[in-house]
């Protein structure tokens, strides 16, 4: 990838970076500064375009999308990168992801924390479970672990590494009482999987005994 081919690249992921997250603070999924998001820009060497910190989501423009390194080192844009990029360049690491995507809604953090003690949350027998890629009927069983929340971004991202290696099926992961993390293989698939998930999320939520 040339120069000028991969800044195109970034420019269209920020674009599209900003889009998505407007509309997901618009369903409520991402209020205030919460959540944040990355798309690969390029793989050889890793450059990712992600959120910059501390940006309101409803006001999110192509401006706040920086493109970083594999260290988080700022290449393009200004600001500071979302105080989460540890968690995100373990996705795209471990699971080969093209886009990340990450959401603080009422759902997720009801949930995350309703099953903390089982280690996670099974979701099965929903038709909407067929958007989730790879899976092509409701009879699946989706399990999503759930991780103890912590402002050490370092041991968090153990804790990720951790939970993706060992469930190498699951499509998300909770962070509890935090939020809702998925990814895809680029951004329209990332963006689905937040959309399925967090329907999931709710539907389970509405229906807990
Ligand atoms: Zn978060």
């Amino acid at each position: 990838m040339n120069q000028s081919s991969g800044s195109q690249i970034f420019s269209a992921q920020a674009a599209c970076l900003a889009e998505v997250g407007r509309a997901f603070y618009s369903r409520g999924w991402v209020l205030g500064t919460s959540g944040n998001f990355s798309a690969v820009v390029g793989r050889e060497p890793l450059r990712l375009a992600i959120t910059s910190s501390s940006v309101d989501k409803g006001e999110l423009t192509a401006d706040h999308i920086l493109q970083i390194d594999a260290e988080g080192n700022v290449l393009e844009g200004s600001g500071r990168p979302s105080a989460e990029t540890l968690l995100h360049l373990a996705v795209v690491r471990l699971r080969g992801a093209g886009a990340v995507l990450h959401t603080h809604s009422v759902w997720s953090n009801i949930l995350s924390d309703t099953y903390f003690a089982d280690g996670g949350l099974s979701i099965e027998g929903y038709e909407m479970l067929k958007g989730l890629e790879g899976i092509s009927t409701h009879e699946h069983r989706e399990w999503i672990p759930i991780i103890e929340n912590s402002q050490d971004m370092t041991r968090l991202a153990c804790s990720v590494e951790e939970a993706v290696t060992q469930y190498p099926g699951t499509h998300a992961f909770l962070l509890r009482r935090h939020g809702l993390y998925t990814w895809g293989k680029d951004i329209a698939e990332a963006k689905r999987h937040i959309e399925i998930l967090e329907f999931l999320l709710e539907v389970r939520g509405r229906t807990l005994p």
